[in-house]
């Protein structure tokens, strides 16, 4: 199945709409050995798109990220790379949980650093700050971009009235505007992308590059019978998962949706991942995965899409939402 891909918002990249992402996966449960073999099935099947973030495994992620790309040697306008800030990788006052100015120009500097590059192609604020004005964190990520070290920027899990005070700041200065959003969305976590953000995509060219479509994995049905050994309800540091993973009313939808999937022929995974992909808002799917099986899996996920007919759909909508979205929210 040839890759798709699409524009991101209205910026002039092109973006595949599956990509690969590093969070729990690279250092926790992958090697830079492994990381190579994923990351090569990945851009073998044409993702162009490698998301990471500077608090993933504290900077861990950007090092094996980073020591596999050496490895690889792709030809660097192949590829488009992210990182994102907000935690911090120090407690301090102008460490932790911050966008302020001193904080995101430094912490650039680490994560190329560790990447081994010369810039990203994404930079993201990993969630809106409240204690730092929109205009200072907009100004900062525009001087990023204008010293060559990112090429665009964008923002996690932001409201859609900061996306716009920001994207509003941006025009009034000419500064570069942020391009994408980078929101969770998935059969139960739907409302912002599909109900907040309507007006952005329109009003202001916004891109989604969307996170856990498989909900940390409750959507591949692994978790039906309790916490399987080896995933990633087991693993330490993640207990606080734990709850939504064995949610029975999530696993009751989950459990309801494998007819449908077995009617085309698919797995649960591929049915999930497809139907975000379906979203034409949707820039691109970051997919998650500790093997390359469940990698080579998910990527076939595109043959699902155009089985996904407005019955199909409207049946789907029905078992995760009882036909209503807002009761299938988390
Ligand atoms: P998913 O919801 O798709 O979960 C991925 C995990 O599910 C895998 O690591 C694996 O875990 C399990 N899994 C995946 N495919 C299969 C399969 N076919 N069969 C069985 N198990 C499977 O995505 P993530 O939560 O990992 O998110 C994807 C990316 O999004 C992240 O890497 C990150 O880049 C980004 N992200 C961004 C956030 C933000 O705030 N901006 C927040 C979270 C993620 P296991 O095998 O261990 O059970």
């Amino acid at each position: 199945m040839d890759m798709e891909y699409r524009r991101l918002g209205r910026a002039g990249i092109k973006i595949s709409v599956l990509s690969l992402g590093s969070w729990v996966t690279f250092h926790h449960q992958l090697s830079v050995d492994a990381a190579v073999k994923l990351m090569q099935t990945a851009y073998e099947a044409g993702v162009n798109f490698f998301d990471n973030a500077e608090v993933y495994a504290l900077g861990k992620s950007e090092e094996i990220m980073g020591a596999a790309l050496k490895e690889l040697g792709w030809r660097r306008s192949s590829y488009l790379i992210s990182t994102k800030f907000y935690w911090g990788l120090h407690d301090g006052p102008n460490e932790r949980n911050t966008l302020n100015r001193k904080r995101l120009i430094e912490g650039i500097d680490g994560s190329l650093r560790r990447l081994g590059l010369d810039y990203v192609d994404l930079i993201f604020c990993h969630r809106p700050d409240p204690n730092t004005s929109i205009e200072e964190t907009a100004h900062a990520m525009h001087d990023i971009i204008q010293s060559g070290r990112a090429i665009y920027w964008g923002v996690s899990e932001w409201s859609a009235d900061e996306i716009r005070a920001a994207w509003s700041i941006c025009d009034k200065y000419g500064w570069h505007k942020p391009v994408t959003e980078q929101p969770q969305y998935n059969l139960f976590h739907r409302e912002r992308v599909e109900r907040e953000y309507a007006r952005l995509y329109e009003d202001i060219g916004l891109g989604a590059t969307i996170w856990s479509p498989l909900a940390s994995g409750l959507l591949t049905g692994k978790y039906l019978e309790g916490i399987p050994e080896g995933s990633r309800g087991a693993l330490p540091g993640y207990e606080w998962l734990r709850d939504s993973l064995t949610d029975q009313q999530k696993l009751e939808k989950v459990r309801q949706l494998i007819p449908i999937a077995r009617e085309l022929d698919c797995s649960l995974a591929q049915l999930a991942i497809a139907w975000c992909v379906r979203n034409p808002h949707v820039s691109t799917v970051i997919l998650g995965a500790s093997r390359v099986e469940q990698l080579r899996e998910n990527l076939q996920a595109l043959k699902v899409v155009p089985k996904l007919t407005p019955d199909v759909l409207e049946r789907i909508d029905q078992i995760v939402s009882g036909g209503s979205l807002a009761e299938g929210e988390d």
